[in-house]
């Protein structure tokens, strides 16, 4: 487990609570843990923790991994604390006075007022701000004040550390996400089917970030990351091959539905 150097991240903490406008208590939203369906990743918690209730997750190779909202609802605060505290993190706002905070990432996939739910990429896991290493930092907040964290309604562990397992948009309604990867041969043709011999639909340049509606079986292609028959549609009637996309996964992504 990476930690954090708690008595400087105390300080920002407390320049960073910024005040959620209050609500009647309502049922907490059902907060999944905010990665892909079916991944593990350990889970840490600890009394020297800033804020205490906050979850470090880690799982090996995990930098640049993506990071899902662990329930719906919409992005209200994107920021970057530089070399210091939570470094690039954003926050999520739930309603009934519930948030959850993400933290040294990356990069975001989202700016403030997007919309988002189970399954919706948010961003990718770095070790920007206070950190010492790649992990995320993850709050749920109610009212402002870091509560215990919850996952499928059940309280992590308090305190300590083991695996979670995400149920996140396990139904597979939720979008992936990923870049264009041509390895550096330029712009990759989208066709209107998933297959070469479709009409030409556009094309993206090398290294863009893309979400992944859907994905689909189609005519077995090789690319970057090898020979397969899976094409993401990231578009409407434009699929692009998987092998030229970099999603994270080999294949099917688990929380994203069969294109029709
Ligand atoms: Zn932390």
């Amino acid at each position: 487990m990476r930690r954090l150097l708690p008595r400087a991240l105390v300080t920002v903490l407390v320049a960073a609570a910024i005040v959620v406008p209050s609500a009647p208590a309502l049922a907490a939203p059902v907060f999944k843990v905010p990665f892909p369906c079916g991944q593990v990743w350990g889970g840490q918690t600890r009394t020297d923790h800033s804020p205490v209730n906050a979850v470090d997750f880690n799982r090996a190779d995990d930098v640049d991994d993506l990071v899902y909202a662990s329930a719906p609802g919409m992005v209200d605060l994107v920021g970057d604390q530089g070399a210091s505290g939570y470094g690039k993190y954003l926050r999520i706002n739930h309603g009934g006075g519930y948030t959850t905070y993400y933290a040294h990432l990356n990069n975001w996939y989202v700016a403030v007022g997007a919309q988002v739910g189970y399954g919706s990429p948010v961003g990718i896991v770095g070790s920007t701000g206070n950190s010492t290493g790649p992990h995320l930092h993850y709050e749920q907040r109610l009212n402002g004040s870091s509560v215990r964290v919850k996952f499928d309604g059940v309280e992590a562990l308090y305190y300590g550390s083991r695996n979670y397992t995400s149920s996140n948009a396990c139904d597979g309604a939720g979008t992936g996400a990923g870049y264009i990867d041509t390895a550096n041969s330029g712009a990759q043709n989208l066709y209107s089917a998933p297959g070469t011999s479709y009409p030409v639909a556009g094309s993206r340049n090398d290294g863009t970030y893309v979400t992944i509606y859907c994905q689909k079986a189609g005519q077995s292609v090789t690319g970057k990351w090898g020979t397969g028959n899976v094409w993401n549609r990231i578009g409407t009637n434009q699929f692009v091959p998987d092998v030229n996309t970099d999603t994270g996964y080999t294949g099917f992504i688990p929380s994203v539905a069969r294109c029709p």
